[in-house]
């Protein structure tokens, strides 16, 4: 079974969107990986099909309500879904590059996207769901960060991208950023490749690119260069 992610929303019409586009559509439509969407308003039990009421203790927006959420869930995803269900939120664990390449090595997961002003607490105990952010900014709605997670993770499955595109030397594969990268025109505006990555000596090469993912790595992420040096 290829990873399989469902996702509720109550804007079903947004998926696949980016995720239908180059290689990550690509791998949609050979089975590298499969998409479902469920849509939220499916799961109401009135018939106004109403997911949200006003927060409790008062206060602007709407919240959406625990027990429509529940069905969703539920019905999306059996006691024996071995998949992680997931809620995108700015209140959760910052996504990284270790958190995507094990949801790769995975079975797929269950997403569900916020809107408004988010959900409410008790669906995410009660279903165990596991908080993600993609980082310190709110958005509308959890659909785009849905999306960024799943373009992160796809990429990683095996038959996606290409061996020539390997994900060995790519920034935060090993706590550093990537190296600067060039290709031809040999001279652009006067500005020249570094001599070096046309000398044709792969042992320099190597020593080069790993000074220059460190330096970069160093200057401009103190705090990736931090942790990877109280690495043993
Ligand atoms: N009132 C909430 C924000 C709600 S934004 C708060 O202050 O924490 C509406 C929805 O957008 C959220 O439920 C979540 O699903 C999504 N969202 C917003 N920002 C996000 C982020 N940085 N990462 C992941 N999801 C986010």
């Amino acid at each position: 079974m290829s990873f399989y992610a469902s996702i509720i929303t109550l804007f079903p019409d947004l998926f696949p969107g980016p995720l239908g586009a180059s290689v990550i559509g690509r791998g949609l439509e050979n089975g590298a990986w499969s998409l479902e969407t469920r849509f939220l308003r499916d799961y109401a039990s009135d018939k106004h099909r109403t997911v949200d009421d006003t927060p409790s203790g008062g206060g602007a927006g709407m919240v959406l309500r625990a027990d429509i959420l529940a069905a969703a869930i539920d019905d999306t995803a059996a006691q024996d879904d071995p998949r992680p269900k997931i809620l995108m939120s700015p209140r959760g664990t910052p996504l990284t590059q270790k958190r995507v390449r094990e949801l790769a090595a995975g079975p797929g997961a269950v997403i569900v996207c916020g809107r408004f002003e988010g959900v409410d607490q008790r669906v995410i105990e009660a279903r165990d769901l596991e908080e993600i952010s993609i980082g310190d900014y709110v958005l509308a709605g959890g659909e785009v960060a849905a999306m960024v997670l799943l373009e992160a993770v796809v990429r990683l499955l095996p038959g996606v991208l290409g061996a020539e595109e390997s994900h060995a030397d790519e920034s935060f594969e090993d706590g550093l950023l990537e190296y600067p990268q060039f290709t031809r025109p040999q001279v652009f505006e006067g500005r020249e490749i570094p001599p070096v990555l046309i000398s044709g000596d792969h042992g320099r090469v190597e020593k080069w690119r790993r000074e220059q993912a460190q330096a970069l790595t160093q200057d401009r992420r103190p705090d990736l260069w931090a942790a990877r040096k109280q690495k043993p």
